[in-house]
């Protein structure tokens, strides 16, 4: 698809895989993105409902677990292998310049026209299969072409800007003219840290982040290095958080991250990342005191930044090495509790990553129950 007249049966025909969804009662409408991805033939990534009416009352009906955010007028329905996002059919109004909305019911016409961009503002009633689409909509689909839906949009909610950026990259989506002078006029100064947090962490699991990030360098503190971005990546074990890695390889500023309130670890993670260096020395045991509870995924950009031998030795083997010997080994032989055990344990440690030590647990026993120097 993508030109000629809009196929509202192709959407239906899609909910197959969906729980039955409710035959009467009150309006509903498919929306957004997944409309917009049948549309474009792609694979929508995930089912809105609108309702006019209660969200929470429509997702029940559809079995399933169901979560309720009662504040935002919206629900969540989840069974296996499925999920579908409910919302009360709403017009808002923004208080303050990047302030979350108030929300009143309204008619899911009305419910378009507060979306972020035509592409998105298009639904198909439930039943009936009848289209409804902001003004442009549909043009913008056949073109590919992101377009707001007024002059005010970035200035209400600024996380449009990201999401912008999010959609070209994906959809790769034109931007409007005027839509792109609005933006570039516009900026992300008045979101809280949460919200501007929350659309960083989808913007860095879009399939290229890199290249979503590098849109949004002139709004935000960033220093987009797509090389060294991928390299780090490329050392970077499975179980790393790579959206947090890119974060921190490309911010500049630590106070930034500071203030986007990130969980602990994430925070952790990302801030390593920025401040991560490759170490004076390599020898293995050097390592072990430059890396021992560094997250991986600052080991990885330390790689990157020139360190990679150091890295790959460090992520694929040293990190696992452990002794055989535990501190209860060292009581058993007769030295006393307190932080001389701990010391002894690293020490022989130390020996054992620099291939000082062969013979497995007698020699590391023997080499901990040395005298202390
Ligand atoms: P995808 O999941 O493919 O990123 P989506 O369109 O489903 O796309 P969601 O973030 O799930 O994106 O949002 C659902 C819909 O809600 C969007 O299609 C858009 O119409 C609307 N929407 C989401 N965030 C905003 C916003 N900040 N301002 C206006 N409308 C928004």
């Amino acid at each position: 698809m993508g030109d000629g007249a809009f196929d509202s049966g192709a959407v239906l025909a899609a909910l197959a895989r969906y729980p039955p969804l409710p035959a009467r009662g009150a309006r509903v409408a498919v929306v957004g993105g997944f409309v917009r991805d049948i549309w474009l033939g792609r694979d929508p990534r995930e089912l809105d409902l609108v309702v006019e009416g209660d969200a929470a009352a429509l997702a029940r009906t559809l079995g399933g677990e169901v979560v309720i955010h009662e504040p935002f007028g919206t629900a969540t329905a989840t069974g296996a292998g499925w999920r579908v996002d409910v919302a009360m059919a709403r017009s808002e109004r923004y208080p303050a310049p990047g302030a979350l909305p108030q929300v009143a019911p309204a008619t899911i016409e009305h419910d378009l026209a507060r979306r972020d961009f035509t592409v998105n503002a298009i639904a198909v009633t439930l039943v009936g299969g009848e289209l409804l689409a902001a003004d442009g909509a549909l043009d913008d689909l056949s073109r590919g072409a992101l377009s707001v839906l007024h002059e005010r949009s970035f200035v209400d909610d600024p996380t449009r800007l990201l999401r912008l950026a999010r959609y070209a990259e994906r959809l790769g989506f034109a931007v409007e003219p005027r839509t792109a002078s609005l933006a570039a006029r516009a900026s992300v100064a008045t979101l809280s840290g949460a919200r501007l947090g929350g659309e960083l962490r989808l913007a860095l699991t879009e399939p290229d982040p890199v290249a979503v990030l590098g849109r949004l360098a002139d709004k935000l503190p960033l220093a987009i290095d797509r090389s060294l971005a991928e390299d780090a990546l490329a050392l970077a074990p499975p179980e790393s958080d790579r959206a947090m890695l890119l974060l921190g390889v490309m911010s500049s500023e630590e106070a930034w991250l500071a203030n986007l309130e990130l969980t602990t670890r994430e925070h952790e993670v990302a801030i390593a990342c920025l401040r991560a260096g490759v170490p004076a020395e390599v020898t293995p045991s050097a390592l072990w005191r430059a890396w021992r509870g560094v997250p991986i995924e600052a080991v990885a950009v330390a790689g990157a930044r020139g360190g990679g031998d150091a890295a790959r030795r460090w992520i694929d083997d040293l990190r696992h090495v452990r002794l055989e010997i535990g501190g209860d080994e060292l009581i058993a032989a007769g030295i006393s509790e307190g932080p001389q055990i701990g010391r002894r344990l690293e020490r022989t440690l130390a020996a054992k990553l620099d291939g000082e030590l062969t013979g497995g647990r007698e020699a590391e026993l023997a080499y901990a129950l040395r005298g202390e120097s």
